[in-house]
């Protein structure tokens, strides 16, 4: 098989986990396997070159900044290779560059336009491990370029799919994917498998194990990942095409994000233009709006209700201000949560949205606001009651380990 293995920070944080990812790498050259590794640099290295740099200046050169940011991944591809050669081993490292990752110049925030694959097959067809510094690429001017943080993922997944690579393992200090937050619902169970389409819905949600564009990027290049941990030999979760899943439970997982807040404007003049007038003047502030509902007109005006990010609160009032005219009010509520509830299996099932509103019921929770996707349903509450509630939905949809 060809696979490509990529660890990320906290699993070669220091020279003694270096050593364990390099009898890892070695466990798994048997039957033939051949072997491309993708590494990030040790855990907290990249903050620490930021904060370098931000002794100098808050708003630094951004080409300089890459050509800061890309060692860190340098640093532990080439200790990589030096431990795996000193062991006997044939291993190669190389730069994203010397990879064959092309990207646009967006310094910092580059993205991958095309990847030539000659220079990984070549030393691969020469017997080498090939080990690569993940998160950065070059420019058409061979510019150094970074990826964005947590970056290291999207460049294995990329090149995973540039080689056709079985398998794409991605290492980390976590087990897997787990159907919630098991600091929160201690019930929570690890997934043997989930489609990219779940994940990329749980990821939004908060289950931030992978970056959503390393999940996008799978999924479009049919690159079949696994997520594991470099810390034990437990086996990990699949994230795989939804026709591939054996087991489809009609629900997948549970989702808390805590860091929503709501914004209700009341008596929203009701004619048309007014919502795209508004909206538009928060998307060109690069506000995120999430979920909008628009009651009913009546005598002429409406609510408006949406949410945003917490930490964009302030921004938004200062947007909102040109439509004073436009609305009565606006009331802004910090303490809600957004509960997800996420399955491939709701698209051929249906009761599962009455089911949670049910339990909300029996409870006595208000739901604030509802929107729904083809496998998601989504519900914002008051915060206090978002972690007794992912556990009820946890237990009625029977996700609790047994
Ligand atoms: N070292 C980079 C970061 O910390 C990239 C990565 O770890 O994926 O963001
Ligand atoms: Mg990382």
């Amino acid at each position: 098989m060809l696979i490509v293995q990529k660890y990320g920070g906290t699993s070669v944080g220091d020279l003694a986990r270096i050593e364990s990812v390099c009898n890892r790498i070695i466990g798994s050259i048997k039957n033939d396997n051949k072997l491309v590794i993708v590494v990030s640099a040790m855990s907290g290295e990249t903050n620490k070159l930021i904060s370098y740099a931000n002794h100098f200046s808050k708003t630094p050169n951004l080409k300089d900044m890459d050509m800061l940011l890309s060692t860190g991944e340098r640093v532990t591809s080439a200790l990589l290779s030096i431990a795996l050669n000193q062991k006997g081993f044939k291993a190669i490292s190389m730069t994203g560059r010397k990879a064959g990752i092309k990207t646009n110049s967006a310094h910092t925030y580059a993205k991958i336009v095309s990847i030539d694959n000659q220079n990984i097959q070549d030393k691969l067809n020469d017997g080498n491990i090939v080990i690569i510094a993940g998160f950065q690429g070059v420019d058409q001017n061979q510019e150094v370029t970074t990826l964005g943080r947590g970056g290291s993922d999207l460049s294995a997944v990329a090149i995973a799919g540039a080689i056709g690579a079985d398998l794409c393992e991605i290492y980390t200090d976590v087990d897997g994917i787990y159907t919630s937050d098991p600091r929160i619902v201690k019930k929570a169970k690890k997934l043997s498998e989930i489609s990219y389409e779940e994940m990329l819905e749980l990821a939004s949600l908060g289950a931030k194990v992978m970056q959503n564009r390393s999940i996008e990027m799978a999924k479009k290049m049919n690159v079949n990942l696994i997520v594991r941990s470099s810390f034990n030999n437990n086996e990990g979760t699949l994230i795989t095409k939804e026709e591939k899943i054996m087991e489809k439970p009609y629900v997948t997982g549970i989702a808390l994000d805590n860091n929503q807040a709501r914004v209700s404007l009341s008596g929203v003049k009701d004619r048309p233009g007014i919502a795209s007038e508004i909206f538009t003047a928060l998307s060109n502030e690069n506000l995120n709006i999430d979920m909008i509902v628009q009651t009913i007109g009546r005598d002429g005006e409406t609510n408006i209700d949406f949410t945003i990010p917490q930490s964009d609160i302030q921004r938004t009032k200062q947007t909102l201000k040109n439509f004073t005219h436009d609305f009565g009010s606006a009331d802004y509520d910090e303490y809600i949560v957004k509960i997800s509830i996420v399955g491939s299996g709701m698209r051929s099932n249906s009761g599962v949205a009455s089911k949670a509103f049910t339990t909300l019921a029996q409870e006595g929770i208000n739901i604030m606001m509802i929107s729904t996707s083809e496998i998601r349903i989504s519900m914002i509450i008051q915060r206090k009651y978002g972690e007794l509630i992912a556990r009820e939905l946890h237990s009625i949809y029977g996700l609790d380990v047994v």
